[in-house]
C-alpha cells in the first residue's frame, strides 16, 4: 500500500445539514464510521476539519463591520466546534480520537504539540487537528499540507464533493474528464479550485501527494487509499 500515514482533510461543509443547520448527527456519524474503518484497516489516520458550514472569515469581514484577523479568530474556533463533533463520533464508532488544537484552550482540549501528536498516531490514535494554523489569513488547506508535513503523512487525502479533479464541471458538462494524475505544478497552472493555492504551493516544496476524492460513499477512506475507488493524485 503507497499509504500508511495519512492526513485527511474535510471541509466544514461535509457536516451540514440539508436544510443548512450546521451538523447533522446522521452526517456526522457516517463520516466518523468510515474514518473509523480505515483506522481499523490500519492507516494511521489526522484528521483537519474547516470551519466554513459556520464561519468563513474573508466573507464575514467582507461585509465590513469586522476586520479580517477577528473574523478569523472565530473562523478558528468553529473549527474547533466540528473538530470536537468529529472526536465525539470518532470515540462513539470505537477508534480513540482526541482533538488538538494549535490555538491553546486547555480547558476544552489538548494543544497541538508535534510530539505528542507523533506518539497518538503510533499508538492508532485518530488525531483531530483543530484551530487551523493558529494564525488569522490561512486557511484550513493550508494548515492539512502543514500538519502533513510535520508529522510525516505519506498523503493528504482532500475530501470534495466529487471524485477527483475533472476537466470541466462534471455536473454541467458530460463530456467532464477525470483526471488520474496531475502534477503540482498543473494543479498550481490551472488554478484548480480544489485547494487554495498557498496549500499547494508548500504541498509542492514538500513533494508531499495530495489525493482528491469523494467520502459520500460507505468505506471510501479506505477504498481511496487502497486505490479501489476513483480518485485524482496530485504529485510530483
Ligand atoms: N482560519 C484561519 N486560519 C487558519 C485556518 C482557518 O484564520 O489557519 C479561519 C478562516 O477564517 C477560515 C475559517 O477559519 O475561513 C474556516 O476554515 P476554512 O475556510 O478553511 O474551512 P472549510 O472551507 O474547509 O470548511
Amino acid at each position: 500500500m503507497p499509504y500508511k500515514r495519512i492526513l485527511v482533510k474535510l471541509s466544514g461543509e461535509a457536516l451540514q445539514a440539508p436544510d443548512g443547520y450546521w451538523l447533522e448527527a446522521q452526517t456526522l456519524a457516517a463520516l466518523a464510521g468510515d474514518i473509523a474503518r480505515a483506522s481499523e484497516a490500519g492507516f494511521q489516520i489526522a484528521l483537519v476539519i474547516g470551519g466554513g458550514n459556520i464561519i468563513r472569515g474573508a466573507r464575514m469581514s467582507a461585509a465590513g463591520w469586522i476586520d479580517r484577523a477577528t473574523a478569523d479568530s472565530m473562523g478558528m474556533l468553529a473549527t474547533v466546534m466540528n473538530s470536537l463533533a468529529l472526536e465525539t463520533a470518532l470515540n462513539a464508532a470505537g477508534v480513540p480520537a482526541r482533538t488538538m488544537s494549535a490555538v491553546s484552550m486547555p480547558t476544552i482540549c489538548e494543544t497541538y504539540a508535534r510530539q505528542p501528536a507523533l506518539h497518538h498516531l503510533d499508538k492508532g490514535q485518530v488525531v483531530v487537528l483543530a484551530g487551523g494554523t493558529g494564525n488569522p489569513f490561512f486557511t484550513t488547506d493550508t494548515s492539512a499540507v502543514l500538519r502533513a508535513a510535520e508529522l510525516r503523512c505519506d498523503a493528504v487525502l482532500k475530501a470534495t464533493q466529487v471524485d477527483g479533479v475533472y476537466s470541466a464541471d462534471p455536473k454541467r458538462d458530460p463530456n467532464a474528464k477525470r483526471y488520474e494524475r496531475l502534477t503540482h505544478d498543473e494543479a498550481i497552472a490551472a488554478d484548480l479550485k480544489v485547494m487554495d493555492t498557498a496549500a499547494f504551493a508548500l504541498a509542492r516544496e514538500q513533494r508531499l501527494p495530495i489525493v482528491v476524492g469523494s467520502v459520500h460513499a460507505p468505506s471510501s477512506v479506505a477504498a481511496i487509499l487502497e486505490g479501489s475507488a476513483p480518485a485524482t493524485v496530485v504529485a510530483p
